[in-house]
């Protein structure tokens, strides 16, 4: 007998979407069938007419329990809390990141991503690798180890982001060490995710602002520019031909940014692109209102014009990923910083991540639902090496699947969300929002309710598929 029928929603599938039944065994999908082939003896019958049903989410870039710049101890909301909330809205995968700090080796610091997370989290997880500054040999020769434990995936930054006072570790990783890393990417078959940024011009600009005492937060898309992450993305672009690396570019904020992902791939490189859900939504004149600091994600929020092409690249095949970069806090810390060298970045952005895709990208603009999945949870299930265990409905894959309720129209108010205590969506009209969580094959959240187990979430060791490395095959 099986253990679900989810029965009578429209199911998006790789092969197309119907109105169909979708059959669970155990943690696992065993079939999409046609409406009634099924039968109906199942452990349990899930009515999901007039649903929307879908893969759940998987989120590709969160900082969960990370040290949050310029506080000192304080942390990012931890595992036990933004897992739980992920699965309020659909989202039942996260990733975040094992930084490996100058003085320990990539085993010490997945050490202490797994001292963190295991047992921890209600939702599926696994981490990238984060690598500082001037990257030692002695790491890049050790990257193999990784890969071969299930680390697939390598996130770089070209810019310290801040000022030196204000930086906290040096991040920005050189063009000659870039080089030698994405050599030994390319020979991997590894994915190297980069913050693409010129560090020189930010800096420029953070002094040259600061001289002619312009330091409000609202100028920070003069600091972090389009131009900016233009220049980078070109060289970090150059770079990658050369060595014939693969390169997933995080939080493209800018068209000239989707551009040149656009170009890369045009050529044949192996090159996707990311983008936030509050950079497709505000523009940088939200920077304006009263605490406005609120909408503020690192490199920062752009131009209308910029805002439009984001949502053109999602919804039309531009860019592969929506993502968050998910760096929860509280309202308090979130708005301590006010200039353009201490402002803090990120949101509860994991829960509004499903929905506010449905709501803003189906519902108002007309994404197809087979686009919305590409872009929520299986492009990033195939860029970061899940595919096809996460990301796709399809028997043999891992059961997990969202509810979305089309119906449902009303403005977010903060008791939406399930952590901290704001929300930059408040007021926000949504059409269609998930209601209904299954991880593998459990329902974990249902009409409100949450019934998932503490420490039910499994680590993911991951692979890219040689495919997604050599060419741009999402
Ligand atoms: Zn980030």
């Amino acid at each position: 007998m099986l253990d679900l029928i989810i029965r009578g929603g429209q199911v998006v599938t790789p092969m197309g979407v119907g109105e169909w039944d979708v059959a669970v065994q155990g943690e696992r999908i065993a079939a999409v069938a046609a409406p009634g082939a099924l039968g109906d003896e199942a452990g349990r019958i899930v009515d999901a007419t007039g649903m929307v049903v879908v893969p759940g989410g998987i989120e590709p870039h969160a900082h969960i329990s990370a040290p949050i710049m310029g506080h000192g101890d304080l942390k990012t909301a931890p595992p036990e809390q933004v897992s739980r909330a992920a699965l309020y809205g659909g989202t039942t995968t996260l990733l975040d990141f094992a930084i490996q700090y100058p003085g320990i080796d990539i085993p010490q610091a997945i050490a202490e991503r797994t001292g963190v997370w295991q047992g921890n989290s209600y939702a599926d997880y696994s981490h990238h690798l984060m690598l500082l500054g001037q990257i030692p040999q002695e790491i890049i020769g050790s990257l193999h180890e990784a890969v071969e434990d299930g680390f697939a995936t390598f996130k770089i930054f070209t810019t310290n982001i801040r000022p030196p006072a204000t930086t906290g570790e040096p991040r920005m990783v050189g063009t000659g060490h870039l080089h030698d890393l994405m050599e030994e990417i390319q020979r991997l078959s590894a994915m190297l995710l980069v913050h693409a940024e010129d560090d020189d011009m930010v800096q420029h600009m953070y002094q040259k602002l600061t001289r002619e005492e312009r330091t409000e937060w609202h100028n920070m898309p003069l600091v972090h520019s389009a131009e900016s992450e233009d220049v980078s993305f070109r060289r970090v672009l150059r770079v990658a031909e050369w060595t014939g690396a693969p390169v997933y570019f995080v939080h493209v904020s800018a068209l000239h940014g989707v551009q040149n992902i656009a170009e890369a791939r045009a050529n044949g490189r192996p090159v996707y692109g990311e983008t936030l859900h509050n950079y497709c939504c505000f523009n940088q004149d939200n920077y304006k209102e009263e605490n406005g600091m609120k909408y503020h994600t690192y490199p920062s929020l752009k131009s209308e014009a910029d805002r439009q092409s984001l949502w053109d690249g999602i919804i039309n095949g531009g860019l592969q990923t929506m993502a968050t970069d998910e760096y929860c806090t509280s309202w308090e810390t979130k708005i301590a910083g006010r200039t353009i060298s201490d402002v803090t970045g990120g949101h509860n952005g994991a829960e509004a991540r499903m929905g506010i895709t449905y709501s803003e990208g189906v519902s108002k603009q007309g994404m197809t639902l087979q686009r919305f999945v590409d872009v929520t949870s299986a492009n990033a299930a195939k860029i970061m090496g899940l595919y096809p265990r996460k990301g796709v409905l399809a028997p043999g894959s891992d059961a997990d699947i969202c509810l979305i309720d089309p119906s449902i129209k009303r403005k977010l108010t903060k008791d939406d969300f399930h952590i901290t205590d704001y929300s930059i969506w408040e007021g926000r009209d949504i059409e269609g929002w998930p209601v209904t969580t299954i991880l593998r094959g459990k329902v974990v959240v249902e009409n409100g309710s949450f019934t998932a187990s503490p420490g039910g979430g499994q680590f993911l060791r991951r692979k890219v598929d040689p495919a997604v490395a050599d060419r741009p095959v999402v």
